[in-house]
C-alpha cells in the first residue's frame, strides 16, 4: 500500500477572467529580491475578487502550452530547466567511456546511451520482449497461471492481475511485511471501466482499439487481435469491479487486514497461492496484509471461469503495454496516441526527455549522486533545514493557541511534531544497484534488469526491519512528500530552487513559496488520513473522541468548500478525493505565514516593487501555482488526482485567511473573503 502524500502529480485549471481594480506598481525590486514580471498580473482584476487571476491572469492570457505538455506553468518551467541541467550530466556521462564499471557515471552513461539509440530499438523489433511473450505462449493449462504471474511480477512487468511485494506494517511500523493489493488494470482508475457516461464509454472503446492495434503490430491477424482485445477488457473490467474507489483508498483502515497466508486460499481457492509464492522464490510465508479482501474474492470466479486463452491474451497485453515505450517506433507511437487522449498533448516528448525520465526511474540514486554533486551544495541543504525548523516552530506555537483542541490531544500532536524526520535534498545513504546489469546494447534489456533487481530487493525485505533512511523520491524530482509510516517530511533537491526557493530572495517570497510547501507536507501528518498515524508511524488513534469529532466537523467544511467549485462545464472538484491535499494546502499557507511573521519581526519592512512583505508572501504563494492546462488533462486530473486544480489551490485556501484579506485590504462580501461561518481552518 502506497501511503505517501505528495505535493502534486498532474495538471490544473485556467482561471476565469473577472474585471476589477488596478493595483499600484512602484519602481523596480531591490537587487536579489524576486521580481514578479508586470505582464504576469491581470491588473484589471482586484486581488480580492480572484487572486489567481490578479497574480497570474496576465501570464495565463498569453501563455502557450508546448505541444508535448499537458499543462504549462511554474512547475513545468522548473522541470524543463531541470531537464536541461540533467541532460548535461547524462551526455557527459555517456561520452565518458572510461568511468569505472559500476560507478554512477558509467551506469547512467551506458543506460542513457542505450536509450538514445533509436536505430538499435528499430532493428531489434519485438526481439527484446520475445522471451516474455514466449513464456506466456508456452502455458499449457490454467494450472500454469500462478507461476506465470509470479514470473512476470519478478520481472517487474507492471500491473499484472494484483500487486504482491513488501511494505511497512502500518500497525507496527518498524517491520516490513508481505502485502497483496488490488491491481491488474491498464486505465488510470477503476471508474473508467465502470462509469456508464458517454465520455467513459468512448474512452473504453478507444482503449480496446488501441489494444487490438498493438496486438496487430506484434504480429496477430486483425480478427484475432480484436477478439483478444475484448478478452483483455473483460478481465480488466472484472478486476475493476473488485477494486476500492480512489476515495476509499484514502482510508488506511480499509486497507489493513493482517492475516495468515492461508487466508488467501479461503478467498481465492482457484488460484494456487503456494505455486505463486514458489514462483517468487519463496517456500512459505506465515502471514501478510491483504489490502482489500473484496478484491481477492473477485479473483475467485474470474480465475475459475475464464479460459486459459483469455488469460494469455491479458498477459501478452500487459507485457506489450509495459514494453511499448522502449520498443521500435511503431509501438512508441501507438502507445503515445492512446495516452494523449487523456492528457490532450499534441506531440511526443523528445527522446532525450523520455530517456532522462527512464534513467531517473531505473537508476534514480545513481543519477541523484551526480545531480547533487553539481547542483546542490551542503550550504543549500543547511539553509533549507533552517526554513523547515522555522515552520515546525510555527506549528508548535499554533498547537499552543489552537482553540478547538483539548490539552491531551495537543500534547500528543506535539509529540508527533517533535518526532518528524526532516529529509532534505538527498538520502544520507545512497542505495545500491547490485544485480543491475547495464550495457549499451538494449534499453529494454537494461530496464528489465533494473526492474528485476528492484523487485527482488523489494521482495527480500519481507520480514526485515524497516530501513528508515530510504527515500521514495529521487533527488532531482521537483516535488515533495510526507510519509505517514516514517513520519517524515521529504524535500528533494529538485524542488529547492526558483520559483520555490532562492537564498537571494526576500523572506516574504521564500516563505510564501517553499515555506507553504514545507507547511503543506507537515500538515499531511495531521490531515484527515495522516492524523490517524502516531509519532512512530503506526496506525493508532491518539485523539480524544471530542477532538476527533471537532476535527471532522472542520474537515467537512473544507470538503464542502472545494466540492462547490466547478472546474469544467458541470464537473466539480471531488471534495472527498482532494480533502487531504486541501487541508494540507490550507494548513501549509497558514503555518508558512506565521513562520514568516516571526522571521521578519523587528526588521525593517520596506515595500518592494510596490508590494508590502505580506503581499509579496501571497504573491510568492500564487506564483508557484501559475499554470494553464489542456482540458483533457484537467478532466483526467479531476477524475484521478487527489490534488485540486491549481486555480483552486490559490483561491481556496487564501479565501479562508484573515491574513490574506488584511494584506490586500479585502472586505467582507468580496469573493476572496469567505463568510466566517463557512470558514475552514484546522491548523
Ligand atoms: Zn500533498
Amino acid at each position: 500500500m502506497k501511503l505517501s502524500r505528495i505535493l502534486l502529480p498532474a495538471t490544473a485549471a485556467a482561471a476565469l477572467a473577472l474585471a476589477c481594480v488596478a493595483p499600484a506598481f512602484a519602481k523596480s525590486a531591490k537587487p536579489g529580491a524576486r521580481t514578479f514580471p508586470r505582464a504576469y498580473f491581470d491588473t484589471t482584476c482586484s486581488p480580492c475578487r480572484d487572486f489567481d487571476q490578479f497574480a497570474n491572469g496576465g501570464w495565463q492570457r498569453t501563455a502557450v502550452i508546448p505541444a508535448a505538455n499537458p499543462n504549462w506553468g511554474a512547475f513545468a518551467e522548473l522541470a524543463e530547466n531541470n531537464q536541461v541541467a540533467i541532460l548535461g550530466i547524462l551526455e557527459g556521462a555517456a561520452k565518458d567511456k572510461s568511468a569505472k564499471s559500476g560507478s554512477p557515471a558509467r551506469m547512467v552513461g551506458d543506460y542513457f546511451a542505450s536509450c538514445m539509440d533509436s536505430a538499435a530499438a528499430e532493428a531489434a523489433g519485438l526481439k527484446p520482449v520475445q522471451p516474455l511473450l514466449g513464456a506466456i505462449d508456452g502455458m499449457k493449462s490454467m494450472a500454469d497461471l500462478p507461476a506465470q504471474v509470479a514470473w512476470l511480477h519478478a520481472h517487474g512487468v507492471r500491473g499484472v492481475m494484483f500487486s504482491f511485494g513488501s511494505g511497512q506494517d502500518i500497525k507496527n511500523s518498524d517491520r516490513m511485511i508481505a502485502q497483496v493489493g488490488q491491481g491488474g488494470l491498464s486505465l488510470p482508475d477503476r471508474d473508467y471501466y465502470l462509469k456508464p457516461d458517454s465520455a467513459s464509454r468512448a474512452l473504453v472503446a478507444a482503449y480496446v482499439d488501441h489494444v487490438a492495434r498493438t496486438f496487430v503490430l506484434a504480429g496477430a491477424d486483425p480478427a484475432a487481435a480484436k477478439t483478444d482485445a475484448g478478452r483483455v477488457l473483460a478481465i480488466e473490467t472484472a478486476l475493476a469491479k473488485g477494486c476500492l474507489t480512489n476515495v476509499q483508498r484514502r482510508d488506511p483502515k480499509l486497507q489493513y487486514h493482517f492475516l495468515p497466508f492461508d487466508s488467501l486460499r479461503g478467498m481465492a481457492p482457484s488460484f494456487d497461492w503456494s505455486a505463486y509464492l514458489k514462483g517468487r522464490g519463496r517456500a512459505s510465508l506465515d502471514s501478510l496484509n491483504i489490502g482489500h479482501p473484496g478484491f481477492l474474492r473477485t479473483l475467485e470466479p474470474l480465475v475459475a471461469a475464464t479460459p486459459l486463452a483469455d488469460w494469455q491474451a491479458y498477459l501478452r497485453w500487459k507485457v506489450l503495454d509495459d514494453a511499448s515505450p522502449t520498443l521500435a517506433d511503431a509501438y512508441v507511437k501507438e502507445n503515445f496516441a492512446f495516452a494523449s487522449r487523456m492528457s490532450g498533448v499534441k506531440a511526443m516528448q523528445p527522446r532525450w526527455k523520455r530517456c532522462q525520465r527512464a534513467v531517473d526511474g531505473d537508476l534514480g540514486d545513481q543519477l541523484g549522486q551526480l545531480y547533487v554533486q553539481k547542483y546542490f551544495t551542503p550550504e543549500a541543504r543547511r539553509r533549507a533545514l533552517t526554513l523547515v525548523e522555522n515552520l515546525e516552530a510555527a506549528l508548535a506555537d499554533r498547537l499552543v493557541t489552537l482553540e478547538w483542541m483539548s490539552e491531551a490531544t495537543k500534547k500528543a500532536a506535539r509529540v508527533k511534531l517533535d518526532a518528524f524526520a526532516e529529509r532534505i535534498g538527498y538520502p544520507d545513504k545512497w542505495r545500491s544497484y547490485d544485480g543491475v546489469t547495464v550495457t549499451r546494447e538494449s534499453w529494454y534489456a537494461n530496464r528489465l534488469s533494473a526492474n528485476r533487481a528492484e523487485t527482488a530487493r523489494n521482495f527480500a525485505k519481507i520480514g526485515q526491519p524497516v530501513d528508515r533512511g530510504e527515500w521514495r523520491m529521487t533527488p532531482p524530482t521537483v516535488n515533495a512528500f510526507y510519509s505517514p509510516t516514517f513520519n517524515s517530511i521529504n524535500f528533494p533537491a529538485g524542488i529547492l530552487q526558483p520559483p520555490f526557493y532562492s537564498p537571494d530572495w526576500d523572506d516574504a517570497v521564500n516563505y510564501g513559496a517553499i515555506g507553504a510547501v514545507i507547511g503543506h507536507e507537515m500538515t499531511h501528518g495531521f490531515d484527515d488520513s495522516g492524523r490517524q498515524f502516531d509519532a512512530a508511524g503506526n496506525l493508532r488513534d491518539w485523539w480524544t473522541p471530542e477532538d476527533a469529532a471537532a476535527y471532522t466537523a472542520r474537515a467537512n467544511q473544507v470538503e464542502a468548500q472545494f466540492a462547490a467549485y466547478t472546474v469544467l462545464d458541470t464537473m466539480h472538484v471531488n471534495g472527498k478525493l482532494t480533502l487531504g491535499e486541501n487541508i494540507a494546502d490550507l494548513g501549509g499557507v497558514a503555518l508558512a505565514y506565521a513562520a514568516f511573521q516571526k522571521a521578519i519581526a523587528g526588521k525593517p519592512q520596506p515595500k518592494i516593487d510596490g508590494f508590502t512583505p505580506e503581499q509579496r508572501f501571497f504573491l510568492g504563494y500564487a506564483g508557484v501555482w501559475r499554470r494553464i492546462n489542456r482540458p483533457e488533462a484537467l478532466r483526467t486530473q479531476v477524475l484521478t488526482d487527489p490534488h485540486s486544480p491549481s486555480h483552486w489551490r490559490v483561491n481556496g485556501p487564501l479565501s479562508n485567511l484573515d491574513e490574506f484579506a488584511k494584506a490586500f485590504g479585502c472586505k467582507e462580501g468580496d469573493e476572496m473573503v469567505r463568510r466566517q461561518e463557512l470558514r475552514a481552518r484546522i491548523w
